[in-house]
């Protein structure tokens, strides 16, 4: 962290001059909670020790200009609609920009130098971390911090919407923007309500290892996983199976395909579980979350169907090691597997699942070790 922040400064002033801000938000995981948003469920996400970070001053111009350390790439663009940058990193710069001036917001022409070491496309959101830096930047740069943190998650999304094609929900920048250090965070999509949990287990670490692999399916997985959700609930009578439980499940369950049931199964049991996962943090109990991890890779691989070879092969490692727990952590089909690892099992669990894995699959999986630590965040000198 520390040599990002000289590197930065100092390319700063050899490009801009002095006296610019610094400001920082983080990347995130998801520690249970997964296919519920779209049903108004929980999801359970906090920020993590992963940052993207930027130096920024403004110019006085009608223009910003702004330099990517990581990619190595300078790019100048105006604030209208029309001067869109071609560079898809830069677009998510110009995205808060055009998002804020829509919602009555100021921005003016600014510098910026900026790198970050969220892992790029391996499911922390390294976008939303880029999205909240700026947004929270601008908002205390030009707008004396009047827009709530709230709408700043809001900028977030709706750039990815409308800048970068991505049809995002809400969790990757409320957590970027929200987060705090050794707490999770419970956001209700239904109501978006939210509460923090105390997540700082001092005798275990948290580890992603990313499988690398991204299969490609056709006939939308997702979209049919949706519609199972949408057909349950409307046979059920309620909004979103958020309002649903077993009991009314299994009264319908002769009249709906196997298929749609056990979809359904699992999302009526995920919520449930972030539920007892919040229970068990409040009491300490990391025995029991690691429990409910290994509940929810059970259910989206064999109910909800969205695992595949490798994650169930990552899964079976860190459970014939005794990890405490261990899940898909994203919408499946690939990334990375979240584990709640015993401090003194560490080191070995990382040397035999990266064995074991490259034996079978022939290319080794990456590890991450993330604490859950502050979100988007002015750097104080
Ligand atoms: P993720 O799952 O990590 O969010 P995305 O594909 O949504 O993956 O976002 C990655 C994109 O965000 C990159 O292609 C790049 O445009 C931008 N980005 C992320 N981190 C950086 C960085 N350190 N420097 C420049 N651009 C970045
Ligand atoms: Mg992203």
């Amino acid at each position: 962290m520390e040599s990002m922040k000289a590197e930065i400064q100092k390319i700063f002033k050899e490009r801009f001059g002095e006296g610019g801000t610094l400001y920082a938000s983080a990347g995130r995981i998801n520690l249970i909670g997964e296919h519920t948003d779209y049903n108004g469920g929980f999801v359970f996400p906090g920020a993590i020790d992963k940052v993207i970070m930027a130096e920024i001053k403004p110019n006085g111009m009608e223009k910003v200009r702004v330099f990517s350390i990581d990619i190595d790439e300078y790019a100048e663009f105006g604030l209208k609609e029309e001067d869109a940058p071609k560079q898809s990193w830069a677009r998510y710069i110009f995205g808060i920009c055009r998002e804020i001036q829509k919602r009555g917001g100021e921005v003016k022409g600014f510098d910026a130098v900026f790198a970050g070491n969220v892992p790029l496309g391996a499911g922390l959101s390294s976008s939303a971390a880029l999205e909240s830096c700026f947004a929270f930047a601008l908002n205390d740069l030009f707008n004396s911090n009047k827009i709530d943190k709230f709408e700043l998650a809001k900028i977030g999304q709706s750039t990815e919407h409308n800048y970068c094609g991505v049809n995002c929900g809400i969790m990757d920048q409320f957590a970027s923007v929200f987060g705090r250090k050794g707490n999770l965070m419970r956001l209700d999509c239904r109501s978006m309500e939210y509460e923090y949990f105390p997540f700082n287990p001092q005798d275990y670490k948290l580890v992603l290892v990313d499988s690398r692999v991204k299969h490609e399916l056709k006939d939308s997985p997702y979209n049919r996983r949706r519609e199972s959700c949408e057909r349950v609930a409307k046979r059920l009578g309620v909004d979103t199976l958020r309002d649903a439980t077993m009991e009314m499940l299994d009264a319908v369950k002769s009249d709906i395909t196997a298929e749609d049931y056990f979809r359904a199964k699992f999302v009526i049991e995920e919520k449930q579980r972030v539920l007892d996962v919040c229970d068990a943090l409040n009491a300490g109990d990391y025995e029991t979350v690691g429990k409910k991890m290994y509940e929810t890779h059970h259910g989206l691989s064999k109910d909800y169907e969205v695992s595949c070879e490798e994650l169930d092969f990552l899964n079976d490692v860190a459970k014939t090691l005794g990890v405490t727990g261990s899940r898909i952590m994203g919408g499946g089909f690939g990334g990375c597997t979240i584990n709640l690892v015993k401090n003194d099992l560490h080191d070995d669990f990382i040397k035999v699942v990266v064995d074991k894995f490259n034996e079978k699959y022939g290319h080794e999986p990456k590890i991450y070790d993330v604490v859950i630590s502050d979100g988007a965040r002015k750097i104080e000198e």
